[in-house]
């Protein structure tokens, strides 16, 4: 058994007010398999190019990522991203999007990829997205990914790929913008409706939200004295949120999992943005891991002593 990711492999650039990188290993799926293989085995499946060298092969297989379903296109040019971040780090302009090999790309899954047991959707076209979802028909979780892009270019088709999955994850203003609801409690509702059973709202900044059908749940993001480079941190978060999913395979998917798998979701992506890109995550430790869950259960909960008010 093991967990399936699908996305971008890419080689980013990104300027933030701490620093920057003129070329840096990225995409949603690095990210995501990177946290995730703390949890389970990961499989990666996207296209990468005749630049794509032995240091990001090396960076993807981190724990033991395995790499049979990377499609190396020859003559190819690996997925390039490059971002801006204003003194906001919530604020993300994109400079260019070269899709380069994701151009003409079709996923084959090879039948071990297929035969997941939990799968995650990252951020790619909606349309690529329901060929993966349908090529792997006996996962008991899958959770997917999107983007601003797709609400505005693809909406039909995005919200044909929600409604076979179990669990959406999108920042909250891509929530209200994909519904057209006013509150991310509206939206995740509304979106509960089309299938899934669960909701994620990513709040970058401010933490995180769950929506499932038994109720909701928030973390706040773990407090950090500084931040230097946001990029990834919605996909590690992903992959420390899927991959505890993965992790519990003989348990049922409740809500109480789903808290507590937010908790690692936010403990990964705050390491994630201690560095530049997947510098920090890399090289991160699993007593790390759980010390900042620990750290994240004992300053989020608080013993419940009712007080007699006066009124
Ligand atoms: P995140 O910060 O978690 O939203 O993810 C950032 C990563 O997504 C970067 O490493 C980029 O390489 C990748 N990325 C940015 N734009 C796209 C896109 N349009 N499609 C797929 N991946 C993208």
């Amino acid at each position: 058994m093991s967990l399936t990711v699908v996305g971008s492999l890419a080689f980013d650039a990104v300027k933030t007010p701490s620093g920057e990188r003129e070329r840096m290993l990225g995409g949603a799926a690095t990210h995501f398999a990177l946290a995730a293989s703390f949890f389970d085995e990961v499989r990666a499946v996207g296209p990468v190019g005749d630049d794509f060298d032995d240091e990001a092969w090396a960076i993807l297989r981190t724990r033991g990522t395995i790499t049979d379903d990377v499609e190396h296109v020859r003559g190819g040019k690996t997925f390039f991203w490059k971002g801006v971040y204003g003194e906001d780090l919530n604020e993300r302009h994109t400079l260019a999007t070269d899709l380069n090999v994701f151009e003409r790309f079709e996923p084959k899954l090879s039948q071990a990829a297929r035969d997941c047991d939990v799968l995650f959707l990252a951020n790619i076209q909606p349309q690529l997205q329901a060929d993966v979802r349908r090529q792997c028909p006996r996962a008991r979780f899958v959770a997917m990914d999107s983007m601003n892009l797709w609400i505005d270019i693809a909406h039909g088709p995005l919200v044909e790929v929600i409604r076979q999955v179990d669990c959406l994850m999108l920042n909250d203003e891509e929530l209200m913008m994909l519904t057209e609801k006013r509150t991310t409690l509206a939206a995740a509702r509304e979106i509960l409706s089309w299938g899934p059973s669960a909701v994620v709202a990513k709040h970058g900044r401010f933490g995180a939200g769950l929506y499932t059908h038994e109720g909701s749940f928030a973390l706040p993001a773990y407090p950090l004295e500084q931040v230097v480079d946001p990029t990834g941190a919605g996909d590690s978060f992903a992959g420390g949120f899927v991959g505890y999913v993965a992790a519990n395979r003989d348990e049922e998917i409740t809500h109480e999992l789903l808290c507590r798998a937010m908790a690692y979701g936010t403990a990964i992506a705050s390491f994630n943005v201690e560095e530049f890109g997947t510098e920090r995550v890399a090289r991160l430790t699993a007593p790390e891991i759980s010390q900042r869950v620990e750290r994240l259960h004992r300053m989020t909960s608080f013993e419940l002593e009712p007080l007699a008010l006066r009124d």
